[in-house]
């Protein structure tokens, strides 16, 4: 991994980071965006299903939850003033049709969109994969993605991972500790909603970890 060379951010403009749940913005491109200082987010769902069966949060109570995680957490990267979209699309069943015509309408020649990778190995990640490079085709946008799941599943080296189109973004040490106090600000999904185990965390410490290195990884 050493070898990924950098990613060249001088054509980033403001970036269209298309997230499928609110924290996958923040896992995989907060760096990014807080190298920049710009972003342009679309938080497609709510993340509302991500604890079914809690004793604690009925879903629409999880999504506004969520919804004001994402706001905190890019206050703490320097982003409080960014664009953020909301399609309100249901958690677990994206419309690709659908999110194809919101991006496509944010979209320009040039302008760069990160969403997740096609092949993420959740369904709603590789659908917003899919959805950004349909948009980034019709337009001209550079289709740029980040992988989440990945990191549970793949082994280095591992085939099935586009590591030939590999590049990493090394983080500042002041950009890195706003990345993690970003993460911290998900406390619905890095912390137990309640002790059933149907509250339990989404995100425990050895998956965080995955998040912490000093380096993010987007395809292109
Ligand atoms: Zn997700």
């Amino acid at each position: 991994m050493a070898e990924w060379p950098e990613l060249p951010l001088g054509e980033a403009g403001t970036p269209l980071i298309v997230a499928p749940h609110p924290d996958d913005e923040i896992l995989g491109v907060a760096g990014l965006m807080a190298t920049l200082g710009r972003a342009e987010l679309v938080a497609v769902t709510d993340g509302e299903a991500s604890h079914p069966g809690s004793t604690v949060h009925t879903q629409a109570e999880l999504a506004l939850i969520r919804r004001a995680e994402t706001d905190e957490a890019l206050r703490r990267l320097g982003l409080a003033d960014a664009v953020v979209h909301r399609p309100g699309q249901p958690d677990g069943k994206i419309d690709e049709e659908a999110l194809t015509e919101v991006l496509t309408g944010l979209l320009s020649p040039g302008r760069w969109c990160l969403a997740t990778w096609r092949e993420d190995g959740h369904p709603d990640h590789e659908a917003v994969g899919r959805a950004a490079a349909r948009a980034c085709e019709a337009t001209g946008a550079v289709l740029l993605e980040y992988p989440i799941w990945t990191w549970h599943w793949s082994a280095p080296e591992d085939p099935r991972v586009p590591w030939d189109r590999a590049f990493r973004v090394p983080l500042a040490r002041n950009v890195r500790d706003a990345k993690q106090a970003a993460i911290e600000a998900f406390p619905s999904q890095i912390a137990p909603l309640g002790p059933e185990p149907a509250d339990a965390a989404i995100l425990p410490p050895h998956v965080l970890a995955r998040f912490a290195r000093p380096f993010e990884v987007i395809f292109r």
